[in-house]
């Protein structure tokens, strides 16, 4: 394979300034014997594209090493056929941008060509696993608004949908509006509910299937197999390539409410229980003073901390019905804050513009009855009085719930149902990848996954729809979904070394691993996001993938030349998290932020994939310090897998022993967070370990 590797330097974007290309060039001539080693001074030209492809074609390239830009950018220029191995050197961002000019930097852009060429050397063509028979076929639970949009979408796309409903009926809670606020032009009208039209595409799209009266007795399997068995009377198996999620939402439960006055008068009640009047009794004669009191167990720590998001405009809603039904009737309504998610405000400066509806922020601090009225009296108002009304009815706007997932009946190693983030709401990387569960193939639509109105369900259901069909297409290509989308490599265990150890099954977040009873691991290789998190789990070394393994990333660090410690040049390994932080160390180097260029990074797919083995390797080898810089993990929840950045500290204990065994201080290994917008505390992050290193000195391993 050595002789067949083509090395291409760019001595573009400055590059060719700060290093001596040629002399890099030199590295892979001479050190790795390589014939095919140029320098172009702009490889992402279409000439620099052509000049690597006739190589390729003329010299029968397997394997093709870019140095120049971050692997992160051109990666739409720099795309050979599929069965070039291809490796990107970031000499760009990572080296010129950086570093200050002088003999470091091309000492690092040297090394980070060796890297790259036995990175390249231990790495193989990813062959995708494509298992048999992957159905395309799209289970939808739940047929409230979420599910009815879900399954309709995904039947548009031409995806045969089974859409299950627990109740005899379709339509969850639209089955009980009276009217729809409106999400349009013009926001003076409230309009009928959507579901009749829903339902009427539902029944004119033949490729749904509708269950009702049904529940899930068990989904087990993979994306583009999982088995569902259903119960509705008798039993019914199916076999579907993905699920969407759509259980919906309850409200809060008021009884828990009596400070607002509920249970103590029948002329309290909650925006649902006078949707329902409403709805049962368009007649209604209502009461001539009616207030609502919103956020009522919504953004209270003593009952649900988080903005319900569906309830201001419910409210402004009623406040429509009782104008428009009882037009003697006054309205008050008192808030914390008005909050209307989407187009909203548009429909509340509509109500505002009704002088009989009062609108005051405030804190309710008592609601008294009186014979038959309520009285209610109201602190903290914009002009800092208290004030007291007199009302014959109040509306309770109590906030959302989702309901569980447990239904699911999941038979994953990690639980029935999704695992959830905060306050119950299924969950993956809200920022990233919103849709995505920790459960791979099963997608969360609508208020299952967030507090959201009707339009804002309907959009998420297409979002969830489309990520199920995109996951479908992925297993059918054997592909990863998101992050490492389109990544066609996969854990391969070498199991005569198993121990059964069960660390790959327990540490994996996505379940993918099942096990025996004697606890070997048995692989969903379509549940499988690709993180690498069991390859740093197994103290074996049994799981590698066919680009990132234990060899690959062993070679490049011991690729690295390390000085001489009388030459007072540290060198500090730092493993970087290809999510966040890897991009971070970009930007600094796009912001021409310059710091120590004592560092060689090593991408990794997450901190969590980080083998021990690389650790002692590193110090083994004479290598100063080893810095770990990885996503934020914990409640913002910024690891894009889960607990892999977490693991770093759980491990931290076995590696802590290492050091100690290996007579080493515990400075030698340091783990940072960071954001991927925290590119700027990049030189502090290198610069300060570099300063720790440097006080306490040579690695006493270095040279031996
Ligand atoms: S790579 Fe990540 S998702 Fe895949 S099996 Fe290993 S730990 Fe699980
Ligand atoms: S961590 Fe390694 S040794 Fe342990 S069960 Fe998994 S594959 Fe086997």
């Amino acid at each position: 394979m050595g002789k067949n590797i083509g090395v291409y330097i760019c001595s573009g974007c400055e590059i060719g300034n700060c290093i001596n290309t040629e002399k890099t060039c030199q590295v892979a001539m001479e050190e790795f014997n390589l014939s095919h080693a140029k320098v172009h001074s702009a490889l992402c030209s279409v000439e620099g594209y052509n000049f690597i492809l006739t190589d390729i074609e003329e010299h029968k390239l397997k394997a093709v090493l870019i140095a120049a830009c971050s692997p992160r950018v051109k990666t739409e220029v720099f795309d050979f056929p599929d069965n070039i191995l291809l490796e990107r050197v970031n000499l760009r961002e990572q080296v010129a941008w950086c570093f200050e000019y002088g003999e470091d930097m091309q000492m690092a852009a040297d090394d980070y060509l060796r890297m790259g060429i036995v990175k390249l050397k231990n790495t193989t063509v990813s062959e995708p696993y494509i298992a048999e028979n992957i159905n395309s076929e799209i289970l939808v639970v739940g047929g409230g608004i979420s599910g009815l949009s879900s399954a309709i979408e995904g039947a548009k796309a031409g995806y045969k949908i089974h859409l299950v409903e627990k109740e005899n009926t379709l339509g969850g809670k639209l089955n009980t509006l009276y009217k729809q606020y409106p999400s349009r032009a013009p926001f003076n009208t409230l309009t009928d509910p959507v579901l009749k039209n829903k339902l009427d595409e539902v029944t004119s799209l033949e490729n749904i299937t509708v269950y009702t009266s049904t529940t899930i007795e068990k989904i087990s399997g993979q994306p583009g197999s999982f088995d569902v068995k259903l119960l509705n009377g008798k039993t019914q198996n199916l076999k579907v390539g993905a699920v969407v999620a759509a259980m919906g939402w309850e409200p809060y439960d008021a009884n828990k409410l009596g400070h607002l006055g509920y249970g103590k008068s029948p002329n309290v009640i909650t925006n649902e229980e006078f949707e329902k009047m409403v709805k049962e009794n368009p007649g209604l004669s209502l009461p001539p003073n009616i207030l609502f009191i919103q956020c009522a167990g919504s953004r209270d720590k003593n009952h649900l901390p988080y903005c319900s998001s569906y309830c201001c405009c419910t409210s402004l809603k009623q406040a429509k019905y009782i104008r428009e039904l009882s037009p003697d009737s006054s309205v008050f309504i008192v808030y914390k804050d008005i909050r209307t998610p989407g187009l909203g405000e548009e429909f509340y400066k509509e109500v505002q513009k009704d002088d009989q509806v009062f609108f005051t922020k405030g804190v309710i601090n008592e609601v008294l009855t009186e014979n038959e009225k309520l009285r209610v009296n109201v602190g903290k108002t914009l002009q800092d009085e208290d004030i007291s009304l007199q009302v014959d009815m109040i509306i309770l706007a109590t906030g959302m719930q989702p309901a569980g997932t447990e239904e699911l009946n999941l038979t994953y190693r990690l639980g029935k149902g999704l695992p959830e983030l905060k306050y119950n709401f299924s969950d993956s990387h809200f920022i990233c990848f919103p849709y995505e569960t920790r459960r791979t193939g099963i997608y969360a639509a609508g208020s299952v996954r967030a507090p959201m109105d009707i339009a804002a369900c309907t959009e998420d259901a297409s979002g969830a729809m489309f990520k199920a069909i995109q996951c479908i297409e992925a297993a059918k290509r054997g592909e990863a979904v998101h992050p490492r989308s389109g990544d066609k490599s996969y854990p391969d265990l070498f199991m005569d070394r198993c121990t059964d150890c069960k660390r790959c099954t327990e540490e994996c977040p996505f379940g993918t691993y099942d096990e025996t009873e004697q606890g070997t691991p048995l692989l969903n290789i379509n549940r499988c996001r690709r993180c690498g998190i069991c390859l740093g789990s197994c103290p074996e070394r049994v799981i590698n993938f066919s680009n990132f393994s234990i060899n690959s990333v062993s070679a490049m660090i011991k690729a690295v030349e390390i000085p001489d410690e009388f030459e007072e040049k540290p060198r500090i390994l730092v493993f970087v998290c290809e999510n966040d932080a890897y991009p971070a160390m970009d930007m600094a180097g796009t912001k021409r932020l310059k710091y120590s260029p004592y560092v060689r990074i090593i991408p990794v797919r997450c901190l969590g994939s980080i083998n021990k083995v690389w650790i002692s390797d590193a110090l083994s080898c004479g290598y100063d310090g080893i810095l770990q810089i990885g996503c934020k993990p914990g409640e913002n929840y910024q690891c894009h897998f889960i607990h892999g950045s977490e693991l770093t500290e759980t491990r931290g204990i076995n590696i802590q022993e290492t050091l100690q065994s290996m007579m080493l201080e515990p400075e030698r290994i340091r783990t940072e967070f960071v954001e991927i917008t925290d590119y700027f505390k990049i030189p502090e992050i290198i610069n300060n370990y570099v300063e720790t290193i440097e006080r306490i000195g040579p690695n006493p391993f270095k040279g031996m």
